[in-house]
């Protein structure tokens, strides 16, 4: 607190989401003094629950917005390459059924429009596929009706591990990033929004940020800040909520991305592999639920459920298949908030308000690097009104590799892995999460050996890298680790509960925490996992 109190910043980005730590990144990267604060841990909103996909949205095509499609399939190069342990190439197929609603001849056209716009930056070649092939590829896919399909690719990333690498290479280039520090009140001086005051809701302690320029990056919370600074304001937003089910993969038995429409709504949506696991989504509804406590309710379930079976009919797929659910808030922009906006309609939206901060919404994953720079375009530019700077020119947000993503070829990294005996699904697995720093994983490993543990029986994460998340990847709660760096929360049968204990003790270590700290951290975390399970349950639900 004393250290984001001290002196005042150029830059405050509220919200730790990708969109303010890609702000960070850009901002950090131009020379600017800037400071982020998330009231929770980095990614704990939409930016974790997405579909994990890094796409050009086959959806915005058919809504002809080429542009925003262009403009994403750029970006998955780029991230593919700034990051490639985060951000994998991945094969889709699309099986077409009598009276679907996207007939055939429609799909392969938008797929040669989809790859053409991606200029030569393709993953690879789409290929269209009669019944015959596309069940050999996914025999597992409901024939009847079938009449073909197209092959296609996109890429697939660890949304949350991608926040908190876009926020330390943020940090690499100077900016001062804290979580759970909670942002209260705006501060304002003549009139103009100069700061902010903020609480860390760790230790409980206060304090006022200063800065000449405040930036809301809060996703689906955008609307509450801006009634901090206008209690008057129209909202910004109109959030849907979209829910994910996880289930084994094998009762699914497919190889490839599954694209297909819903036989429910007509709506497009995935079955998509992770490892041993496939999740499906997405959901597409209104919802009253706040941000903070969105979860999956019975309702998504069904609906998951019921596409995914009638695409897989063998499956018979009940709630018992379930491992887990997650759920998010799409921070959409209101039709009406695009009246009166600085910029042409889009698919997000960056608004000044009366105090001078600038809110920004809308978007997706896979855009945020190019948002970040159109909105410190701005800064940059208010900035020279303010006091006469110079504007510093966009920086290379395009070139340089995120942590972890310095090494295009991925193979090699696990050596090391391998020759200290570290099963060959842990290696994978480390250099899938941590890229180049795997290396930094296996020297804890040879200091200590017995960190070469797993967390859980039957998950390839390991004792060190609960250390790792500690010192290196800001992780401050068990929640932080067992959710958003190692994933056991999603991937282990018992939700990562058996594992909590021993991670808040590793993380004591690392953080200093006393016994009390210790239990509380655990039983934290059996606590938040009970209480998601309840809200999805079929049974208790109806
Ligand atoms: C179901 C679903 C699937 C999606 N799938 C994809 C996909 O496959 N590909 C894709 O490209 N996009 C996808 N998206 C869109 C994408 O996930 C979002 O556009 C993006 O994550 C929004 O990020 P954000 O940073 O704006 O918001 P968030 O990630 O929600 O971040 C906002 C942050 O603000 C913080 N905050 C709130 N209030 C305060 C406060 N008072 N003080 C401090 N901090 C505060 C929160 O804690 C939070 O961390 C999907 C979205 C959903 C809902």
């Amino acid at each position: 607190m004393a250290q984001l109190a001290a002196h005042p910043a150029d830059l405050l980005v509220i919200g730790g989401g990708i969109t303010g730590a890609g702000i960070a990144r850009d901002a950090a990267m131009r020379g600017l003094r800037t400071i982020l604060v998330d009231q929770n841990d980095l990614g704990f909103g939409t930016s974790s629950r997405s579909s994990r996909l890094i796409h050009g949205g086959l959806r915005y095509l058919e809504e002809g917005d080429l542009k925003l499609v262009f403009e994403a399939l750029r970006e998955r190069k780029v991230l593919l390459t700034t990051a490639p342990h985060l951000v994998r190439p991945l094969p889709f197929v699309f099986p077409v059924h009598q009276g679907d609603r996207v007939p055939l001849w429609k799909l392969w056209a938008g797929i040669w429009v989809y790859d053409l716009l991606a200029a030569f930056r393709n993953v690879r070649w789409h290929r269209l596929l009669g019944k015959r092939g596309l069940l050999k590829q996914e025999p597992m896919v409901r024939e009847r009706g079938l009449v073909g399909g197209v092959r296609y690719y996109d890429a697939q990333c660890d949304d949350a591990r991608l926040v908190v690498a876009t926020a330390r290479s943020a940090i690499r280039h100077g900016a001062q990033i804290a979580n759970y520090v909670a942002v209260e009140d705006l501060v304002r001086a003549d009139g103009q929004v100069r700061g902010a005051r903020v609480r860390d809701r760790l230790d409980g302690s206060e304090g006022n940020i200063q800065a000449h320029l405040v930036v809301n990056a809060t996703g689906p919370w955008c609307d509450l800040i801006r009634r901090l600074e206008d209690p008057a304001s129209t909202p910004m937003l109109r959030p849907t909520k979209g829910a994910h089910v996880m289930v084994r993969r094998e009762r699914l038995g497919h190889e490839a991305a599954i694209t297909l429409t819903s036989p429910i709504d007509g709506r497009v949506m995935f079955v998509l592999p992770w490892g041993d696991f496939s999740y499906i989504g997405t959901t597409d509804t209104e919802t009253e639920q706040s941000p903070d406590e969105v979860r999956a309710t019975p309702a998504d379930v069904v609906y998951l459920l019921r596409s995914a079976n009638a695409a897989f009919p063998n499956a018979r797929l009940s709630e018992s298949d379930v491992l887990a659910t997650w759920a998010g808030l799409r921070p959409l922009v209101a039709p009406e908030a695009r009246v009166g906006a600085s910029q042409i309609p889009r698919e997000h939206l960056i608004l000044r308000g009366p105090g001078g901060m600038l809110s920004i919404a809308g978007g997706k994953l896979t855009t945020y690097r190019v948002m970040a720079a159109e909105l410190v375009d701005q800064v940059t530019e208010i900035l020279h009104q303010l006091d006469g700077r110079a504007r510093p020119p966009r920086p290379a947000t395009d070139r340089e590799p995120l942590p972890g993503g310095e090494a295009q070829d991925l193979e090699p990294l696990g050596q090391p892995g391998l020759e200290l005996g570290l099963p060959i699904e842990t290696v994978d697995y480390l250099i899938r999460c941590h890229g180049t720093e795997c290396a930094a994983v296996f020297n804890l490993v040879r200091e200590r050996r017995e960190l070469a543990r797993p967390l859980a029986a039957g998950h390839p994460a390991i004792e060190a890298q609960v250390l790792h998340a500690a010192r290196r990847e800001l992780a401050q709660r068990v929640e932080d680790v067992l959710v958003r760096r190692l994933q056991l929360y999603y991937e282990t049968a018992d939700h990562g509960i058996g594992a909590a204990r021993h991670t808040a003790e590793l993380m004591g270590e690392e953080l200093g925490w006393g016994e009390e700290r210790i239990s509380d951290e655990a039983e934290r975390y059996r606590r938040m996992v009970e209480d998601q399970a309840e809200s999805w349950k079929l049974s208790r639900g109806g």
